[in-house]
């Protein structure tokens, strides 16, 4: 069964590990955001894909929840110590990765090869592809003002409320994107913020097109658990801005392009515009990430 998967970074990534112990990993892509990525220190960083990856590697920080286990800190010490630029916290053996991806960028190679490259260097099965080789960046409109995504979220701590998100920057998929999705069996939305992690996706016109226009099941799963974000501000998102955190208003963000949603147990019923799939759908280990992704396949059997 061939899995296209739309991710943001750790819920999206966490759901891939387990999408890869369910079905055979070279059947399963990727397709992670880039709204989220920036430049540090000169170095262009990718937050998104590099969760997927150190996940997909089992490089991953289990406890921190994003970077890469046993990281170590000198480096940006020495940023710190000197004046520098030491608002995005990049670790020592993560700023590795970027260094060799800022350099390929830098000598023309796009982002989707580049991508493709580390993961196979890191013995990832499976294809990683961001949405688009493209600029596109996601922007936070708040009432203290509009912000660049990380400028909002990492630097503000993501205390403003969000009237809206925008996204900049005109887009094509990344090659083998739509490939992906055509040859997909099922299309999955994994448990990521809908707004800034998905939806960026979405804003690249001819992945929301071909989505709406898919001859296959389309399932997401909801990143709440009993109406809250397991962590980050999706709750507080979708209560601002789709007026409430029960699974029609997670299905809202998505109308039109799912079959079927995946909530937990304990969110509440009602109606639904899609079929809904009852599930628990906390990801404590890898066990309950392969349960949660063998019944998200089962939902789009
Ligand atoms: P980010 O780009 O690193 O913020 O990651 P994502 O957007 O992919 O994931 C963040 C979302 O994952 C949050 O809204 C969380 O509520 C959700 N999430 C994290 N862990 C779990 C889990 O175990 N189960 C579910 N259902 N959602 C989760
Ligand atoms: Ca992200």
């Amino acid at each position: 069964m061939k899995v296209a998967l739309l991710s943001g970074g750790v819920g999206g990534a966490r759901f891939a590990c387990g999408l890869v112990s369910a079905v055979d990993p070279g059947d399963v892509t990727v397709i992670g955001n880039v709204g989220d990525d920036l430049d540090v220190l000169g170095l262009a960083v990718s937050p998104d894909l590099d969760s997927i990856l150190y996940a997909l590697a089992g490089l991953n920080d289990e406890e921190r929840g994003w970077g890469r286990a046993g990281e170590t800190w000198e480096a940006l010490g020495t940023v710190a110590a000197l004046g520098g630029e030491d608002w995005f916290r990049l670790g020592d053996r993560d700023l590795g990765l970027h260094l060799v991806r800022s350099r390929a960028l830098r000598a023309g190679e796009p982002l989707s090869a580049v991508t493709m490259r580390l993961a196979q260097a890191l013995g990832v099965e499976a294809a990683i592809l961001p949405a688009t080789d493209d600029r596109l960046r996601t922007w936070i409109d708040t009432p203290a003002g509009s912000f660049p995504f990380q400028e909002w979220f990492v630097a503000r701590g993501h205390r403003d409320e969000v009237d809206a998100v925008r996204f900049v920057g005109d887009a094509e998929p990344a090659p083998g994107v739509l490939d992906a999705l055509d040859a997909a069996d099922a299309i999955v939305i994994a448990p990521s913020n809908p707004y800034v992690s998905i939806w960026p996706i979405l804003a690249v016109e001819k992945i929301r097109a071909a989505i709406l226009a898919r001859r296959v099941p389309c399932v997401a799963v909801s990143p709440l658990v009993g109406g809250r974000a397991v962590k980050g501000p999706a709750d507080r998102m979708l209560a601002r801005m789709a007026g409430g955190t029960g699974p029609e208003h997670v299905a809202a963000c998505y109308s039109g392009l799912i079959d079927a949603l995946v909530v937990d147990e304990s969110d509440p019923a009602g109606p639904l515009a899609v079929r809904r799939i009852v599930t628990q759908t906390l990801m404590t280990d890898l066990d309950a990430s392969r349960r949660l992704a063998e019944t998200v396949l089962g939902a789009a059997a």
